[in-house]
């Protein structure tokens, strides 16, 4: 597996590549990898002739800065899991690489109307611009033929869609399910933060989850959201940022129930300092 640093190493990799009619499978990442990243990777292992990996924890998409300070970092490891897996190539870039004229350079606007401005966009203020920003910078090196990114972030997924369409970026983006730890916690590298008591508690969040989804077409959705925001708060160790459920592709929140399939519950509660994000799809 080749360590890229420079542009220049990722250039002359891609151009290889390319030069013999490879197509070429991208997982972006922030590091501290698990079980839900080498999902994305082995997808592409699947899909495609070559799989790179970035590994980048981008300064520009934390609206909380203790949260980029706190947000864990485990190269050594990261990099054994990704050899294991098989990936191509890893792309580690350091913050003056990805933004040598400064982190607010490189900014690009597109329009997101209501989606940018509803749950993680609404309570995390100027995240989607970082996504978008970083994104867009690593899509314009890689130059990737198929994007691989994780359902548990599905906001997201919709978010770098409306970038990829807005651009016309001659890519495609394959969504993989979210990989859970035993009790329903949805893998994430934050988890790694939660202490015995917090890890817990924290599978709450799929548990009341996955009960919404359990009342497709009995309770008015509106009720339910309420009903379970209060239910989840009286979990010692759980305060809730939201729960909605949403129309699975406007992310307007639903007054009645859509066909089964095209109903989407979002969950974003922190457990003691920590934030964590789930969904469901039902
Ligand atoms: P991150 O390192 O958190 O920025 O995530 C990198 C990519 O991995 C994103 O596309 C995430 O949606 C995806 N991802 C993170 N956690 C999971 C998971 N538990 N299952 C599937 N994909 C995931």
């Amino acid at each position: 597996m080749d360590i890229l640093y420079s542009r220049e190493e990722l250039a002359t990799q891609r151009n290889t590549w390319k030069e013999n009619n490879m197509s070429i499978g991208f997982v972006p990442t922030m590091g501290a990898l698990h079980q839900g990243h080498i999902s994305l990777v082995e997808l592409s292992l699947k899909e495609c002739d070559k799989t790179i990996v970035s590994i980048f924890v981008n300064p520009t998409q934390f609206n909380d800065p203790n949260d980029f300070l706190k947000y864990p970092s485990t190269l050594d490891h990261d990099l054994e899991l990704l050899m294991n897996a098989g990936c191509d190539a890893v792309f580690v870039p350091t913050v003056d690489i990805m933004y040598p004229q400064g982190t607010t350079e490189n900014k690009i606007h597109i329009e997101l109307g209501y989606l940018g401005t509803c749950m993680e966009g609404l309570k995390r203020p100027g995240h989607f611009d970082g996504v978008v920003q970083v994104v867009h910078l690593l899509l314009e090196m890689v130059k990737p033929d198929v994007l691989y990114l994780g359902a548990k972030d599905i906001q997201q997924v919709r978010v770098i869609t409306k970038l990829v369409e807005t651009m016309r970026l001659p890519l495609k983006i394959i969504t993989g399910a979210t990989v859970r730890e035993y009790d329903g916690l949805a893998m994430s590298s934050r988890n790694m933060r939660l202490d015995k008591q917090q890890r817990k508690v924290a599978s709450e969040l799929y548990r009341v989850l996955n009960e919404i989804s359990q009342q497709y077409g009995l309770t008015d959705p509106s009720v339910l959201t309420k009903s379970y925001i209060e239910l989840l708060n009286q979990t010692p160790g759980i305060r809730v940022d939201y729960i909605e459920i949403v129309d699975f592709q406007t992310f307007m929140p639903l007054k009645m129930w859509n066909k089964k399939g095209e109903n989407l519950v979002c969950v974003a509660a922190w457990v003691g300092d920590i934030r964590l994000i789930d969904n469901v799809l039902f």
